[in-house]
């Protein structure tokens, strides 16, 4: 096992740094006494020198599995220009390059080699002539269904350990919960692992969640006191990050759209401006930013609701890795949320998208603070409210809604749960819409009990009620409104409820968007 000195001249010597970040020695020691280890550290936190410093200082070769194909390049041309004997072989390759490698390997060579899970297979006529002398698991996530970006291919990744007994492995992520943290190692065989969890807490990052009605012009606003910082505006689909950047080129800003259907070279070219700081803004899918390497984006805007709360981390997570401050901003629409459970619907494993788009629902809703609930999210918990998000900043006030709970729900009781928020206000504003007429609802004995409340202010209400579980929506049947099991708590056994007050409309937390 390496002396200290010689750990620190090393990371000076290839990295340039003096100093660990926090984790980092104790993640290196670990894995020089021959540990499983399983690292979990926000994007940015420095993963990669937890196997890089090892694999210059072990005897063998250091495996890198990692699915970003596209960035191993880069990754590899980076650690040979600091001097590392790195190489990698993916799908992306000819058969003489391949040649190539295999020489170099035998030949000791190499010290990291990148492989793509899918090309593991390349190495099995070599294997045995070679010395592995550490197994390292990039995006360890990966792996599992609990996970927010399974892979099958690397579901067979846990023979690895069966293959090499004694190498030790270090899998690493930037995002798991506990459930997956667990699921990664039964599945690479390596439940002794070590976890070193580090912290999560980005508190030069603000957070705030707006609803997403004019977003357009919400994002000139925002802007307003940034004209030339550097940004990110992720979006869910193609078409919104091209009309998006258009947008913004029309009011003078200079924006990119990024996204997998636009050419290799352009995307290229997006990429390459936006980390010289001759581009501004990128809109993007979420294929933008993966393993890009830029300190200084001061600002990341969700368009979109993000599937999951492990996506929006790891995205809000690409502003302020230069420790400075950076706002982040997210639209919530409920209209997202039908898209996005239209897509769990469609995917493989239905339930755990289902329960992890709830998951960031109720983060957009949330009407406490909300790094809180992130961090909770991933096994962190913190005593005192941030300060840096917009409720701890704009706490609401609370008010007695009981009479407005009861008033929603009867009406909604009479409609037979069968309309959907609007209809149910308009029942309530006593409107007079054919619509209304035509079902006859003017005959309601809730019609028109509610005209002193504005109709955006029902909205609000309306929402929080469905927040406390007091009605929920029925996706699968056109949003109608249903109640629930707590709905007749409030009709017939006198249950209180509270709802948060609201002040001037612009400075409401809660989603109003209702397409
Ligand atoms: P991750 O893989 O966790 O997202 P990286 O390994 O890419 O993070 O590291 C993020 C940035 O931090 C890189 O620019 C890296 O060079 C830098 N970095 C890593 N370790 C240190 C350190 N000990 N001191 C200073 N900078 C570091
Ligand atoms: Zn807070």
């Amino acid at each position: 096992m390496p002396e200290q000195p010689q750990i620190l001249a090393t990371l000076k010597e290839y990295f340039g740094y003096d100093t660990f970040r926090p984790l980092q020695q104790e993640i290196i020691d670990s894995v020089f006494a021959g540990n499983d280890n399983l690292v979990i550290m926000p994007t940015g936190g420095g993963k990669s020198i937890c196997y890089q410093l090892p694999g210059i200082l072990l005897p063998g070769i250091t495996l890198v599995i990692s699915p970003l194909i596209a960035l191993m390049k880069d990754q590899v041309d980076g650690l040979l220009a600091n001097g590392i004997a790195a190489a990698f072989v993916n799908s992306s390759q000819n058969q003489e390059e391949q040649q190539d490698i295999y020489k170099k390997l035998l030949d000791k060579e190499i010290k990291l080699l990148y492989v793509a899970p899918e090309s593991l297979s390349f190495l099995d006529t070599i294997f045995s002539q070679i010395e592995i002398s550490l197994v390292a698991i990039d995006e360890a996530h990966c792996i599992s269904a609990w996970g927010h970006d399974f892979r099958p291919a690397y579901t067979q990744l846990g023979y690895l350990k069966n293959k090499f007994p004694k190498t030790p492995i270090i899998a690493l992520t930037a995002t798991a919960d506990k459930a997956t943290r667990q699921d990664i190692c039964n599945q690479l065989n390596i439940p002794k692992a070590i976890q070193h969890l580090a912290s999560f807490d980005r508190k030069n990052l603000s957070l705030e969640v707006r609803p997403g009605n004019k977003r357009i012009e919400q994002i000139f606003t925002f802007l307003s006191d940034k004209p030339n910082d550097s940004g990110i505006i992720y979006c869910l689909s193609r078409k919104t990050t091209e009309k998006l950047a258009e947008k913004l080129k029309d009011k003078g800003f200079s924006a990119e759209a990024y996204h997998a259907g636009i050419d290799h070279q352009k995307r290229s070219q997006v990429q390459e401006d936006f980390i010289n700081d001759t581009l501004q803004i990128v809109c993007a899918t979420i294929a933008f930013g993966m393993g890009i390497d830029k300190s200084n984006v001061r600002w990341v805007i969700h368009y979109n609701l993000p599937k999951n709360i492990e996506g929006y981390y790891q995205e809000i997570g690409r502003a302020g890795r230069d420790g400075l401050p950076s706002s982040t901003l997210l639209f919530h629409s409920y209209a997202d949320v039908v898209q996005l459970q239209k897509f769990a619907d469609m995917s493989g494993n239905k339930e755990v998208q289902l329960a992890k788009l709830d998951r960031i629902k109720q983060y957009a809703e949330s009407l406490s603070c909300r790094r809180k609930i992130l961090l909770s999210y991933f096994g962190e918990l913190i005593e005192k409210d941030c300060g840096n998000c917009d409720v701890c900043k704009d706490p609401p006030t609370f008010i007695d809604g009981t009479v407005i709970a009861q008033k929603t729900l009867s009406c909604v009781t009479r409609t037979q749960e069968q309309e959907p928020i609007g209809t149910v206000i308009d029942i309530l504003r006593g409107a007079q819409n054919t619509a209304i007429q035509d079902k006859g609802y003017q005959n309601l004995k809730t019609y028109g009990i509610g005209k002193d409340i504005a109709w955006r202010d029902w909205q609000q209400y309306i929402i929080q009620l469905i927040n406390q579980g007091y009605l929920e929506i029925a996706f699968h049947q056109n949003n109608k409104l249903k109640l629930t099991s707590l709905s007749k708590k409030v009709l017939f056994e006198g249950e209180k409820v509270s709802l948060a007050h609201l002040k001037e409309l612009e400075k409401v937390k809660q989603p109003v968007v209702i397409q």
